[in-house]
């Protein structure tokens, strides 16, 4: 069949998109209006969405609840929760939804045909014949619910939307952004917060509920998208069939309204949470936000994202450090956004004071004007476009499957336009245009048009206050206490029954028969061999060099690592330091503005880190000095020439910059903390028994940030120090033999880099240095840490290697189970927690940690559990096959050229052979139940003792106090 012959579709556009080699066909479903956009080409990995427009009217967060709620069960498929069994037991490469503050998208992705079908369907049954109608518990579920297991217990809100927004609401940043996006559109859908305010989602009723489904779930307003190497003609003749002709047409007022341009500037104060012993100054965030334009200018975005560049990218931009020389913020940035119906440009300074903010507006102000009388500096704008261009082109999106990049980017003008789907699609003449345009006035115009003669912006200031959410706990449990004393007897046994009822909800299995209502790939029908190895290992000058062959588009990714093994711990604290500045100081050729410029003209990205590594065989730790860069062949003379300025040129003793960019390292280490408590609790929990998590915990985690804070707290006498350190450790660092090159590359460009190469090795220091060793001890003892927020991240972490036990593929099958059984069961389904995750390395460690959980003691109670529950494990025959072929999806992500070559980098330093991850993979597809249980004692070896880290509102970490050895502050 062809598309020509589709008598239920019109075709309304087609063409070929050169800058993404696909086809590329726009159509209407001719009964309902449903909207299609279609790119057959030769990917493998397959994309397929549904969304729909959902603008909210409140914040109640019914478009997200119901985002989470149509998962749970469908006609076709009535079971609890599909959405898990399909993650448990398909191959997809990419499986989630996602509510934004305009629409709902529902995507799928992945490279095996039955699978991809199978997907589809599931995800389009969910969506337009979902359970919610039938079964109430599954809104009380995702959504809120009252909880109350006695009739004299305290009465609770709980629900996973609930937890998870509540999490969401605990960090500034998120908070700041919410409060700037509110109040810049007050009469359209964006005044109000589609994910819901955890204050105001009790407020939303199951009709309400309802009604928002059978409003905006219907086909005519539906936006599909198909992208990869499948029948498309066959695909939407499904739809057609199954879905689509059920259904006549019908008006779905779903427009997201256009803000009408303020008079005059506005102003937003919002308050964000500390804690009680947080010291509030220097915590002020100060914004000023512009709107303008909108998804209909292709060039704008790319025009803000240089404006982001020229005022603030740039270490060397007049603004930022107009704002910072003012003593105005430790962190000075601006971010635009172009991802909703009108444009968004923002100035931030970050820690900051209230007291600052009429000097913080004025200088914007002059600099913007300023800009527009004497110009933008032209390199720094087009060094802008080159990087863009190049990112455009190398089209990587990390774990993001490329299709569903794409088909995002659609939503971005066809939401608001259907005659627009294709709009932003060819940036490349884009780009060629603005190139040109950087030697005229055109970016000086659209500053003045669209900043100095515009007035919708607004002033935001977002004020620390101490101990908020304690005020907002207490004052939440005295709205229940006065809700539960305004029930009647009956009342509050109504709510036990439906607590009960909801948890009995909860446990009872789904009958077989419904279960086997969602098709499945065999085990048998998965390919045996793991993906073979791509390095070959080379020698270059006495230097050791790892080449993988492998198709870049013309790029290649060269890394380069200096082993530090020899530099002791007292210097390594340092290197992160070294890693983050060394590019942007000046250098004996360049000024520092200038160098920034230089790097983005001529490579795709220069970064310099830390990072540490342990060999699965001999257990050896390694520690690396890393620099990644990545470039065309044709700019290898300059990139080589830059990178020996940075490395052997730079400037060490610039105090003031150094200083600068310490206070900058600090805010943005805060803001890590607070924004992913679950990693920082993982890595402590971890470094209390194993060193290579105490030097991560040392370089890159919690112990980094306070590092960094105590020497921000003397600054005059930290910044000698640090010039010092950095000046003793480029010699210790930069050695021949210290280095090791790995390259990823085609092989008939490999060669290419030798002349260059060896230059730089003969360049590197031979000088005679003192030589130690990285030690570092763990330091045992459970800890909690208070963080701002109202919800809980639970750590713990063991191992069993040490214990005699050895590693086996069957946890690669039981970290399916738990991820999609035990702990979704317990921590997420019935403890009502976003989320949970486990993991289970293959050197031995095993660790679980809960994400915006409400509960400590309940959480750590379930994995104390986990060994009895591995011990009994019992599933059906059907159930493993699941686990096994969820376990092989996660192994057999497709990868981007760099992904994959960085992948067998990691191989070749941890010591991880072909043949081990085939005996790895052998086991997982041959795991039996048995195998599963032959785990328990390994865990129980793993959790024997208790080594525990939890990060968490600071009332619920003081009632569980006695768990703890100690209770510190996060930040
Ligand atoms: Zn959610």
């Amino acid at each position: 069949m062809n598309l020509e012959e589709l008598q239920s579709y019109e075709i309304k556009e087609h063409k070929f998109l050169k800058d993404i080699n696909s086809d590329a066909y726009v159509l209407t479903h001719k009964k309902t209006g449903a909207r299609v956009v279609l790119m057959p080409n030769d990917e493998e990995n397959k994309v397929f969405y549904i969304g729909f427009r959902t603008p909210p009217k409140d914040s109640t967060g019914v478009a997200h609840i119901v985002e989470h709620t149509v998962l749970c069960g469908s006609d076709k498929y009535p079971i609890k929760d599909p959405f898990v069994e399909l993650c448990k037991g398909s191959l997809n490469t990419f499986l989630n939804a996602m509510t934004y503050p305009d629409k709902t998208v529902y995507p799928v992705a992945s490279l095996n045909d039955f699978d991809f079908k199978n997907l589809m369907d599931v995800y389009l049954d969910a969506v337009f014949h979902p359970n919610i109608y039938k079964e109430e518990k599954i809104f009380r579920q995702e959504g809120w619910h009252y909880e109350l297991e006695n009739a004299d217990d305290d009465l609770k809100i709980n629900g996973v939307v609930y937890s998870e927004m509540k999490g969401a609401f605990s960090d500034p940043d998120d908070i700041v952004e919410r409060q700037i996006m509110n109040s810049i559109f007050p009469d359209t859908p964006y005044g109000v917060e589609s994910g819901g305010d955890p204050d105001v989602i009790p407020d939303l009723t199951y009709d309400d509920f309802l009604d928002f489904h059978s409003k905006y779930y219907h086909p005519s307003n539906s936006y599909i998208f198909l992208y990869g190497n499948c029948d498309m003609a066959e695909r939407l003749d499904y739809i057609d069939k199954e879905y689509l002709s059920k259904y006549e047409k019908i008006e779905v007022t779903s427009e997201i309204a256009t803000q009408k341009p303020f008079d005059e500037r506005r102003e937003a104060v919002i308050e964000y949470p500390l804690t009680e012993n947080e010291d509030d100054r220097d915590k002020t965030y100060l914004n000023l936000t512009y709107c303008f334009s909108d998804y209909s200018d292709r060039e704008l975005p790319i025009v803000l994202r240089a404006f982001e560049y020229a005022f603030s990218g740039n270490p060397a931009a007049p603004l930022r450090k107009s704002l910072l020389d003012a003593g105005i913020g430790d962190e000075v940035y601006a971010s635009s956004d172009c991802s909703i119906k009108q444009n968004l440009f923002g100035f931030y300074a970050k820690g900051a004071n209230s007291e600052d903010k009429e000097k913080f507006l004025s200088i914007i102000k002059d600099e913007l004007e300023r800009t527009v009388r004497e110009g933008f500096d032209k390199k720094t704008l087009l060094a802008f476009l080159v990087r863009e261009e190049f990112k455009y082109r190398e089209a990587d999106f990390g774990r993001i499957p490329k299709g569903l990049a794409f088909g995002l980017d659609l939503l971005e003008s066809w939401l608001y336009d259907d005659n627009l789907a294709l709009h932003h699609m060819e940036s490349l003449e884009v780009y060629k245009k603005l190139k040109e345009a950087v030697n005229t006035d055109y970016f000086e115009k659209l500053l003045k048009k669209y900043f100095l003669d515009n007035n919708h912006c607004i002033f935001c200031m977002g004020v620390p206050v101490k101990g908020l959410t304690l005020k907002k706990e207490s004052e939440l449990a005295q709205t229940l206490k006065e809700k539960k004393d305004s029930l009647s007897a009956e009342e509050i046994d109504k709510i036990v029954e439906d607590t009960k009822a909801l948890k009995e909800y909860q446990k009872t299995p789904d009958k077989k028969e419904d279960l086997e209502k969602i098709k499945l790939l065999k085990v048998s029908d998965i390919k045996k061999e793991t993906k073979p190895d791509r390095n070959k290992l080379y020698e270059l000058n006495g230097v050791k060099y790892l080449k993988q062959d492998i198709f870049t588009s013309g790029i290649a990714y060269l890394t380069l690592l200096f082993d530090v093994n020899s530099i002791s711990i007292e210097h390594i604290r340092y290197m992160p330091l070294l890693a983050n500045m060394l590019a942007r100081l000046d250098t004996k050729n360049l000024n520092y503005g200038d160098l920034s410029n230089e790097i983005k003209l001529n490579t795709g990205g220069m970064n310099m880190s830390f990072n540490t590594c342990r060999n699965i065989k001999t257990g050896e730790m390694k520690s690396f000095f890393e620099i990644n860069i990545k470039f065309l062949y044709e700019n290898k003379k300059k990139v080589f020439e830059l990178l020996s300025d940075v490395l052997f040129n730079s400037i060490l003793d610039d105090k003031e910059k150094i200083g600068e960019y310490l206070s900058e390292l600090r805010s943005q280490g805060e803001s890590m903390l607070i924004s992913s408590p679950h990693t920082v609790a993982l890595t402590r929990a971890t470094s209390y028994f194993d060193k290579m998590f105490k030097i991560n915990d040392i370089s890159i985690g919690m112990d980094a940030v306070k590092f960094i804070s105590e020497l921000e707290k003397d600054k005059e006498n930290s910044t000698d120090k640090i010039i010092k350190e950095f000046k003793i450790l480029l010699p210790m660092i930069l050695r021949k033999e210290n280095l090791f090159i790995n390259l990823t590359s085609p092989s008939d460009k490999q060669n290419e880099l030798d002349d260059e190469l060896s230059l730089f090795i003969d360049s590197l220091y031979t000088l005679d240095i003192e030589k130690s060793k990285i030690e570092v001890d763990c330091n045992e003892g459970n800890e909690a840490f208070i963080f701002p927020g109202q919800v809980q991240f639970v750590a713990m972490a063991g191992e069993y290697i040490s214990k005699g036990y050895k590693y086996s593929g069957a946890f690669n099958v039981l970290r399916t189970i738990m991820a999609y059984d035990y702990l979704w069961n317990n921590v997420r389904v019935e403890g009502g927690a976003y989320g949970c995750f486990a993991n289970f390395t293959m050197s031995g460690l095993c660790s679980i940690v809960s994400y915006r959980d409400p509960h400590i003691n309940n959480t750590l109670r379930i994995y104390r559990e986990l060994a009895d529950y591995v011990e009994n494990f019992e599933c059906s025959d059907r159930q493993m096959n699941q686990f096994i072929i969820g376990a092989i999806s996660d192994i057999d992500v497709p990868q981007t050229a760099s992904g994959e070559g960085k992948a067998n980098l990691v191989y070749y330093m941890t010591g991880v052979e072909e043949k081990d991850r085939q005996k790895t993979r052998d086991e997982i597809l041959s795991c039996s139940m048995e195998d599963i249980r032959s785990l328990a004692e390994r865990i129980k070896a793993a959790f024997e003792k208790e080594y525990i880290c939890v990060v968490g509102a600071e009332g619920k970490i003081k009632e569980n106090e006695a768990l703890f050895d100690k209770v510190l502050n996060l930040v």
